[in-house]
């Protein structure tokens, strides 16, 4: 089953308390897709610049992204420039320079029309919405948080959450957007507004899935080398939806399992700068990986 994902395309500089990357392939689209490209097929809609290296249109199509909805227009990419502190689950962004995307407009090719998953990553809701008008039935609907654009518009942001099945989050950005301290009523309340699940990203302390009648906690494994935590969230959603697509199975076990291979995936990436852990990931990798995480959470009653 194939992915429609619509996000960024970026060059990012990341500052790390281990090092700097400067002007590396980033953007949400990019780190969702190369994750979810590991199970499904993943069909892109963004834009660069003229100044987009090759070599990383290059590497997007060896992972057989579906580039035909990226255009390439004249101007500058999407630029990015982050830094962690010693806390690595606290990015502060420090420059986003929208170029190219300031007056993109998207229009997805035909052959994007009929996807069956929809993943509206970190982007203008403006945006979003216009993607999402022009696929014609899918089967579900992800959405991601978007810290950026909450402040400048809320309207946006709420007609489109009555579109969207599952909605990825941060815990900070749940309790801001419900003006609720209490994580539990926070999340009551943007089920509310729409989707029936809500995935709730708690960086190295895992994720939790809260439906109408369920919570499911997943643990993040705990690592000895997280080098760069940018695009975790991103490979986390990757990993989810690809799972989900490979399976097309959509009950509440098989999205437990989703889960896990979210976070999975986000803990690879945490591993380098960039893309560069997922560039030599292997299958072989993944499924054990897999399973240590099935073990991190086993127990058996006495
Ligand atoms: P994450 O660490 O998962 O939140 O994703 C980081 C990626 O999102 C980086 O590669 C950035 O290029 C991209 N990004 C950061 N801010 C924005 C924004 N306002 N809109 C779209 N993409 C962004």
């Amino acid at each position: 089953m194939s992915i429609l994902v619509v996000g960024s395309v970026a060059l990012d500089t990341v500052h790390t308390p281990f090092g700097s990357a400067d002007e590396v392939l980033g953007g949400s689209a990019t780190y969702f897709s190369t994750a979810a490209s590991f199970f499904a097929d993943v069909r892109v809609v963004a834009v660069v610049g003229k100044d987009f290296p090759e070599a990383h249109l290059a590497f997007l199509k060896s992972r057989s992204i579906d580039l035909r909805g990226l255009q390439q227009v004249p101007g500058r990419t999407f630029r990015w420039i982050g830094e962690y502190g010693f806390d690595l689950n606290d990015a502060r962004t420090l420059e986003t320079q929208l170029n190219v995307f300031a007056d993109f407009k998207p229009e997805i090719p035909q052959s994007y029309r009929e996807s069956e998953l929809v993943f509206l990553a970190n982007i203008d809701p403006d945006l979003q919405r216009e993607v999402l008008r022009q696929v014609r039935s899918p089967k579900l609907v992800a959405a991601d948080t978007m810290n950026f654009w909450i402040t400048g518009k809320p309207e946006a942001r709420r007609e489109m959450l009555k579109a969207v099945n599952v909605l990825l989050i941060n815990a900070a950005e749940a309790r801001q957007r419900a003006q609720e301290p209490n994580l539990v009523r926070a999340a009551r309340k943007i089920l509310e507004w729409g989707p029936t699940s809500l995935v709730i990203k708690r960086g190295e302390y895992g994720a939790l899935m809260v439906r109408e009648d369920t919570w499911f906690a997943a643990p993040a494994i705990p690592l000895d080398s997280v080098f760069d935590p940018t695009g975790a969230g991103d490979c986390f959603a990757g990993g989810f939806i690809g799972y989900l697509a490979n399976t097309m199975n959509f009950d509440e076990t098989n999205i437990r399992k989703a889960i896990v291979m979210g976070s999975v995936m986000a803990s690879f990436n945490v591993e380098a700068f960039s893309l560069d852990r997922l560039r030599r990931l292997t299958y072989p990798e993944i499924e054990a990986r897999y399973k240590a995480f099935r073990r991190l959470a086993h127990f058996e009653d006495l």
